[in-house]
């Protein structure tokens, strides 16, 4: 694998470490700085295991005023910020800086509004993906994109990385899903962006944030829209002698204009680790496996399933 080349430590913001950490806790006191290397550790990777690095502090905000404080604090003094949601990112987003302020989003961790009638939810960018789910499943609502990791990971980070699942072949990835954000910049100044509804005047400036990495702003607020549960989800296992006719199916049934919760294809490899490991009892004598899900009405289902 080649190194990552990482951007040279500014020396000056080294050399002030002592002084930056006694300054940051000022604006939030408490246990919200972290310092020591023993506890930094946890933070020194993300999902990207391959690269490590210790950050120069660790920040926990509790308050937008505290994140903007932050922001403006390190603006000012010319010190670089790594915003940080679960750390499940697989791309090195959240992987610290030697000379920068890793600022943790964890403790936004509520949700603030569900609203059924606009149908959207109000959320601290360190709720879940899955978290706004369990708020509206008992009134058989749900958030859509639906990345593999949406147990852990948060919806800030979902913005920032403008995450999918394999439902988003139907429903789209966060950036179709996302209505509202409130935003700190760099300079401190907290902006609102969108609202309860889609498409806002103007710019696309939901459309600029989402899958930004972090690096436009902190997200401190999010909107997105709920969806009502389908009646019916069903799931087709078909095998292919090759994985060419299993690549070919979902080209016809995308051109025949099914549009499909959700596909999936596994090769030859994938099934038989796969089946190794948890015995799902997948054919074996195939080369390729598609896994088509079909929702909706029981009627258009059944429709589907026989068309696919
Ligand atoms: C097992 C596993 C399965 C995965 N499956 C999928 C998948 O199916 N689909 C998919 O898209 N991804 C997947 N991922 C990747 C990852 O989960 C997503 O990218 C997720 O959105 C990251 O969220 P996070 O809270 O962990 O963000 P982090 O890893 O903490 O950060 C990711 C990026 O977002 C920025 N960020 C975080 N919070 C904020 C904020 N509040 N404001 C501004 N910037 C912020 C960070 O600076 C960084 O650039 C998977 C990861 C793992 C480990």
């Amino acid at each position: 694998m080649s190194q990552l080349k990482l951007p040279a430590a500014n020396k000056v913001t080294l050399a002030n470490r002592e002084k930056i950490i006694v300054d940051l806790k000022a604006i939030c006191p408490g246990e919200a700085v972290i310092s020591h290397n023993s506890e930094m550790r946890a933070f020194e990777s993300d999902g990207l295991t391959a690269y490590r690095q210790m950050p120069l502090v660790v920040v926990l905000p509790e308050t937008v005023d505290q994140v903007s404080q932050i922001l403006k604090y390190c603006h000012d003094n010319e010190i670089r910020v790594v915003p940080r949601g679960a750390g499940t990112s697989l791309s090195g987003g959240a992987l610290p800086l030697q000379d920068g302020v890793l600022l943790g989003l964890g403790k936004f961790n509520k949700i603030l509004e569900v609203d059924y009638d606009n149908r959207c939810v109000v959320a601290e960018p360190g709720v879940t993906n899955l978290g706004i789910s369990h708020a509206v499943e008992s009134e058989g609502f749900y958030y859509a994109p639906d990345p593999s990791s949406q147990i852990a990971c948060s919806i800030g980070g979902n913005i920032a990385e403008n995450s999918g699942g394999v439902h988003s072949l139907k429903y789209g990835l966060t950036t179709n899903n996302v209505l509202g954000l409130e935003v700190v910049l760099i300079t401190g100044e907290v902006v609102q962006i969108g609202g309860k509804h889609m498409e806002a005047e103007g710019y696309d400036l939901l459309g600029l944030m989402t899958g930004s990495e972090g690096l436009l702003g902190v997200v401190t607020k999010v909107t997105v829209r709920i969806l009502r549960k389908p009646e019916t989800a069903r799931a087709l296992l078909i095998g292919f002698p090759s994985s060419e006719d299993a690549g070919q199916c979902v080209a016809d049934v995308i051109s025949d204009g099914i549009i499909a919760a959700g596909m999936e294809m596994m090769d030859k490899y994938a099934i038989h680790a796969a089946d190794d490991f948890v015995q799902a009892g997948y054919p074996r004598d195939v080369d390729a496996l598609l896994i088509v899900e079909l929702d909706g009405p029981e009627v258009e289902v059944d429709i589907l399933i026989d068309k696919v």
